[in-house]
Parts: C-alpha cells; structure tokens; sequence
C-alpha cells in the first residue's frame, strides 16, 4: 500500500489536504492529513465516500454519441472529428457565439480555468457567468467593506459571542467545527440563526428559528435594538463609516410589529440577541448562502454587515462578519486569451434556460457544458431540459450520465480530481493553495478537461497554443506568485503554502476599499417576499452531508427527495410520516418522501439539494427565474409552495426514470 498526498478539488471551503491509500493501482481509503493547519486529520462523509464514486458501476469511461437506437460507444478520435467537424460549420454559418459555454463548481482546480482559454482562442463564445451559490453576498459585502473578507479560520478563538446565520458548518464546512468547540471551551456564545433547525443546533448555546427571508428585518431589528439599549459604538461609528445618519432613517421607518411578523421572532429574542452582540465582545457573524438566496440578498447582507460597524466588531480580532473572500490574484490570467476573442456575450448561469430560449441573436445551437449539472442546479429545471432538447447539439464532460447528460448528444468522460494534476487556490474560508497530485490512473478513456481541450485544439488548427503539461501551466498561471517564493516545485515537495497575502483580521488598520474609503452603511429600504394564498409555504433547500451539490453516490441517484415538515401541516393536507407527496410551485412539481419533525417551522418545507430528476423530482423543478438585484444569483429562495397527497404508497419504491417523463427525457439523435 502506497500513500499519496493531494488536494481535495471539491466545491467546498475547506480545501482539505488528503491522504489517498494506494493498492494494486486502486484507492482504497481516503484520510485526512493531520499535519495540514485546518484539515487536521480529518475529511467530510462525502468525501470518505468518494472512492465508491470512483469506481461507481454508473461511471462510463469512453466517450458516447447519441444515435437513433440510444448512447453508442465512439473513439476519441470520433468525438474530436465529430466536434470539430460541427464547430467549424457552426462558425461559418452562425458565428462563434452560437455556441454556449457552460462551466460550473464540478472541481475548483486552476487548470479548468483553461477551458476559456480554448473557446477565446477559438475566437470567443457565449460564456455562461453570473452565480448558482454566492453572488448576491459577495455583491452585498463589495458595497459594505468595497471588498469581500473574512477573519482567519484559527481568529474564531478570540470571539466571545459566534452568531452563525444561515451557516450550517457540520454540513457545509465541518473543519470550522474543532474551532468551534474550543472556542465555546473559551467562554465563547454561540448563536444559530436559521429557519430550519439544522445539524449545527445541537453544538449551540441557543437557535433562532428565523422565518424564511427575515433576515434583514432581524438586521435592522438587532440595529434598533442596540440603539435602544446604548450599546452603539458611536467613536468607532463617526470615525469608521458613512451614510450612518441615513441608515438610522431606515431603521427608524420599520415597525417593531414588521420585525416580529417578518422574522417570527419575539422582540425579547431580539433584544437579548442584541445585548449579547453587543455587550459580549468581541462577536464575529459567520454567514452561509442562504440568508442572500433572495432577489435582494445583497441588501440583505448590507444589513448585517451593518451591525458589525455599528458594534465596532470590525477589524479586530474575533470579530467581522465572515462570508468569504477575495484576495488580489497572484495568478496570470493573461493565459485566459481574453484578448483573443473577436467577440463574447454573456447568459447567466442560474437562468440558463430562460437564457437559452431567448438567447437572441445568433441563437444558441450548441452548449458545451463540463462541471456543471445545470439540469440539477440552475433555477427552472424543465424549462432547463427544454431548452436544451431545442439545441442542435449538446455536449457534456462528466463520470457519469447525470441528469444533464441525459440531454446531451455528445458525453465526454472525464477524470475526477484523484486522477488529475493541478492546484487549488480558494481561500473563502482558510488561505491555503493545495497541490493536487494524480494518485491513479485516468478511468478507463477519461481525460481531464485540459487533456480534452487539447486534443480538439490539434483538430481546429491551434494545438501548439493549448499545449503543455499540467505542471507547465500550473507555472505559467502562477508565475506571479514566484516572487513570494512559491513555485510549482515548492507546491510538489511542500503539497500546501498559504497565501502569501493571507490576513487574519481584515480592515485591521481601519480602512475599507470603498469608495469613501470608510465601511459605507446601507440607505436603501427593502422589498419582502410573500408567499401567496394558493401557495401557502416557503420552501428551503439545504445541503446534506452524503451530497455535494449534485454529486451523490449510486445509492442517493436512486431515493427519492427527502422533505421534512412539521406534522400540523402533514395533518392538513392529510399526509402522513413517511409517505410519498407531491410539492408544487407555480412553476413546477417535484414528488418527495416526507418525514414529519415537529421541530421544524409550520410554515416551510424544507428539502435537499442535489436530487436527480432520475430518482424522482429535485427542488429546482419548482423555481422560476427570479435574480438576485445584484450579484446575477440565482434566487433559490423566493419561491412558495404547497404540499399534496401523492400517489404512491410509501412502500413503492421510486420507480427508475420516474421524474424524467415528457418529452424533454430522450434527445434526439445528433443530426
Ligand atoms: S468536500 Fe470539503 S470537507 Fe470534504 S474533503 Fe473535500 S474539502 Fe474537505
């Protein structure tokens, strides 16, 4: 047995340095590495897990074209003669912008990066932008601080009141965890926030369970209340911010009744939650996605950045209001070839097939889309599947046939990041590059994204500008960073380097990137969400800690969505616990199995993200194409529903293919 260290490419914080266990050419086990300062020898569940995805029986390692009689196995050498064959009339008959590039968070590894490269040397395409996660939030904090950071993961030790909001760590980023714990071992608070009571609650001293899209009343009612109750930092506020006077404007037009109704909270709740913040100091927010999941998300997350400025809780340690971070790029994004491209158009990634449909000018008539399960993860799944069963081709770069590579035409394998070389540089939660090592060899035919680009690139004439190995431009991209002394070398023998402009406590010296120079406080009033009569319940769709996004293993592709729901509202519509039902929104159904939890919120459903359309519904059959003001992210959040009395008995199993009916399933051969 072998053990080979790399880097955990997956869309997640925690960027976790991973120890593979080699046998016989096959992983065996994967472990986390004790000595890494955050990975602490430990990884997630999804991750223990991830061999079995590896070597998952539904992994296809040769290409595939679709034909008259279903998938047919091809050659490389088909698929880059059949895709070069096809760009090269497209762009003599439409131009280059009838093709659609779609990439997402399927790896966080440098070298996909380059897949732009090809398509802008290719003389530019439609790009798929704007975000499925955390656009809204960070366009939020770029108006509070003109930049978006966030304390050092080890700074938690120094708060003394921790307000999690809308952050679920156990699930979503679980090496917060540890810090947690000592922190609370140090006298530390800590506070959930969160309509649902999540797998976090039980690691709290106290959760509010926040009605759904509440939280900027609970922002300003905290702010109220801290005026009320003296606790405003006034020094820190006349020498710190702007715009404070008009805030308090704000503050003084909403009711005390509007807080109490928009956040279901008492004003006790609040009042105490606001002495605490504001007395037992210093307190950091930890905020998660979806409190910005709303078409005014970004106004949301001023709000609470706002009590942060007005506590003084900003640029000291164990304070801020941690979300993410975008540190200045050390990389040279000048190997993107932007300059290249004659020309490019944008769509948004969260509304890609309303996009689709009305993509103008020339039409769209062939999506390329790796990374990424649109299908699953952008708002409007049918009209997603539509959309796409209109286009001319299809081609999707995945492990397996998900339900986006249902409707492809063309399905290119690829390798998972335990069979890739290339480097991680997230810092949203911890400021650590991860060197990822290839510990095995590619399955079966699978390329990486690179290897894939590359060999197309030979067919359209322009090899020699794609060429090189991973380890080449790993150092091309980086080639900014060797003055701080990192190198691709350094990277191999080392495996992590933190950042070389990593702080620990941001603003520390008083001064913002606004254009004020100072935190700048929101001015602007809010728009609220309710859900109407016909459709009664919000709906929230949190993660689990079996699935990343929608990469589940064999067993989840075949269960049917999860929904859980406090049995008052089971008993109105007379579901029972445990039994199939059907949740509806004006603008699709999904079937789900409920599970009653009296601990839950009457008025919520609440689901999980990631289900397959194969295994019977996921959530975004019930969105609609609601953007966030700010950010281009999808609103995930605002959408209303209501529950009905399925039509299978609890004990039916979920027949295979259920949620894939109509004629958007099967596409037609590729012409
Ligand atoms: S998914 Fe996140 S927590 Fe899990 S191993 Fe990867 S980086 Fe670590």
């Amino acid at each position: 047995m072998t053990m080979v260290y790399t880097t955990c490419t997956r869309d997640c914080p925690d960027t976790c340095a991973v120890i593979a266990h080699v046998e016989g050419g096959r992983v065996v086990k994967l472990a986390g590495d004790a000595v890494h300062p955050i990975t602490r020898g430990f990884l997630c569940k999804k991750t223990y897990q991830y061999p079995a995805r590896v070597y998952s029986a539904n992994r296809i390692g040769h290409p595939l074209k679709r034909t008259k009689s279903g998938w047919r196995r091809i050659t490389w050498n088909e698929a880059f003669d059949t895709l070069a064959e096809r760009l090269t009339r497209l762009r003599a008959k439409d131009g280059t912008l009838a093709v659609l590039h779609y990439q997402s968070a399927g790896s966080m590894g440098l070298l996909k990066a380059l897949n732009q490269r090809f398509f802008n040397l290719w003389g530019g395409v439609t790009e798929a932008g704007g975000s499925l996660c955390s656009g809204a939030g960070v366009a939020g904090q770029l108006k509070s601080y003109g930049a978006v950071r966030r304390h050092a993961p080890q700074d938690l030790l120094h708060s003394r009141t921790i307000l999690l909001w809308g952050r679920n760590p156990i699930v979503t980023n679980i090496h917060m965890v540890p810090f947690l714990k000592a922190a609370r071992e140090r006298g530390a608070t800590v506070v959930v926030i969160d309509p649902r009571r999540s797998e976090t609650v039980k690691y709290a001293d106290q959760h509010l369970p926040i009605k759904p899209g509440g939280d900027a009343y609970l922002a300003i009612g905290l702010a109220q209340a801290l005026l009320r109750q003296g606790l405003v930092d006034w020094p820190f506020v006349r020498s710190t911010t702007v715009n404070a006077a008009e805030y308090e404007q704000v503050l003084a037009r909403v009711e005390p009744q509007t807080i109490v109704d928009r956040t279901g909270l008492p004003t006790e709740a609040i009042d105490a939650l606001a002495r605490l913040y504001g007395t037992q100091k210093p307190g950091s927010i930890h905020l998660g996605m979806g409190p910005q999941r709303w078409r005014a998300g970004a106004e949301v997350f001023q709000y609470i950045d706002a009590l942060a400025a007005l506590t003084g809780n900003l640029g000291v340690p164990g304070g801020g209001v941690n979300y993410s971070s975008r540190l200045p790029s050390l990389l040279d994004l000048s190997w993107l070839a932007e300059g290249r491209a004659h020309t490019r158009r944008f769509v948004l990634r969260a509304s890609i097939g309303r996009d689709l449909l009305e993509s103008g000018d020339p039409p769209i008539r062939l999506a390329w889309i790796c990374g990424a399960n649109p299908v699953t993860q952008a708002l409007n799944s049918d009209l997603i599947r539509r959309a796409l069963a209109q286009l001319e081709c299809v081609v999707v770069s995945d492990i397996s046939l998900t339900d986006t590579a249902q409707a492809a035409h063309l399905f290119l394998p690829t390798t998972t990041f335990l069979e890739e070389e290339d480097l991680v540089v997230a810092e949203w939660w911890h400021s650590y590059l991860g060197y990822v090592r290839p510990v095995i060899a590619p399955y079966g035919e699978a390329r990486s994204d690179l290897a894939i680009f590359q060999g197309l690139a030979e067919r359209l004439g322009f090899g020699a500008e794609m060429a090189g190995t991973p380890g080449e431009w790993i150092s091309r991209l980086i080639a900014p960073m060797q003055g701080y002394g990192i190198t691709l070398e350094r990277l191999r023998a080392d495996g992590w380097v933190q950042h070389p402009l990593a702080e620990d406590v941001p603003f520390a010296d008083g001064r913002f990137f606004t254009p004020s120079g100072k935190f700048e406080f929101i001015t602007k009033g809010l728009e609220s969400f309710d859900p109407p009569v016909a459709y009664p319940l919000y709906m929230i769709t949190a993660k689990t800690n079996t699935r990343l996004n929608s990469q589940v293993l064999d067993q989840e592709r075949e269960r049917l969505p999860r929904a859980w729901v406090h049995p008052e509202v089971l008993a109105n519509v007379g579901v029972t616990d445990g039994a199939d039902a059907v949740v509806e929104s004006p603008y699709g159904s999904m079937r789900v199995r409920v599970q009653a939890d009296a601990q839950q919120r009457r008025d919520t459903v609440f689901t999980e993200q990631g289900s397959w359309l194969s295994a019977g519904g996921t959530p975004n059959q019930l969105t609609g194409n609601v953007i966030s003001n700010r950010g281009s992210l999808g609103a995930y959040n605002q959408v209303s529903v209501r529950l009905a009395r399925g039509h299978s008995d609890a004990s039916e199993a979920c027949p295979k293919g259920a949620g894939l009916s109509g004629p958007a399933r099967i596409s037609s051969p590729l012409p």
